[in-house]
């Protein structure tokens, strides 16, 4: 998957894909199993499927701006009293989209600094599809943030602290990171139970010919 390949530090030396980031995968493609299959060399989902574009390429010294605002944030928003992450989403014609993490100021356990960029980011420019657009994050992105960073269709994912910074301070992300490797079951059993209707809803969605594809 071109996104999770993306993910790399920006200081010091470049690094493979984590092993347990490329957990994550399986989970992303199963949820795509209706579209085409992927590409070789990679490619990338758009409404009418893969299509095959150009990755946003932001040069170093950007990237280090943007990373460093984002940290900024991310103090600011301790100073708050939120939690310490805040997030950047820059949109192809340069726009900036800011986001904080908001969890416990709105009682939202998914208001993590990218969510909402991301979600600024898909209401002030009016589109769901995010593509071509740069995520930069004060921390290494959590699997929910990395699985909206996917949806929204994000080019690239640029982080400063990691998931271990994180854990430091009290946070799980590296945990959660455990449990999509695979390690850590007991942290939430999901069991598929299937039902005589289970299908209605994707044959009701196959048969609407006014649907948004997505
Ligand atoms: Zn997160």
């Amino acid at each position: 998957m071109v996104i999770i390949q993306s993910i790399e530090t920006v200081s010091g030396p470049e690094r493979p894909v984590p092993p347990d980031a490329r957990s994550l995968v399986p989970l992303v493609r199963s949820c795509r199993r209706a579209r085409e299959t992927i590409p070789a060399g990679g490619g990338k989902l758009g409404a009418s499927g893969y299509d095959q574009i150009m990755l946003a390429q932001p040069s170093a010294a950007d990237v280090r701006e943007y990373l460093t605002q984002a940290v900024a944030l991310a103090e600011r928003n301790v100073a708050a009293g939120g939690g310490p992450f805040g997030a950047l989403v820059v949109t192809p014609d340069g726009t900036v989209h800011e986001g904080v993490n908001r969890v416990t100021r709105d009682n939202d356990p998914t208001a993590h600094a990218e969510v909402v960029a991301i979600r600024t980011a898909a209401a002030e420019s009016g589109n769901f599809d995010l593509g071509g657009a740069v995520l930069y994050a004060s921390c290494e992105p959590c699997p929910l943030c990395l699985a909206a960073a996917l949806w929204a269709r994000i080019d690239r994912v640029y982080y400063a602290a990691d998931r271990h910074g994180a854990a430091a301070a009290g946070f799980d992300d590296a945990v959660f990171y455990e449990y999509f490797a695979g390690t850590r079951p007991e942290l939430l059993p999901v069991s598929h139970t299937p039902v005589p209707t289970s299908g209605v809803p994707f044959d009701a969605w196959r048969n609407n010919t006014e649907r948004t594809d997505y």
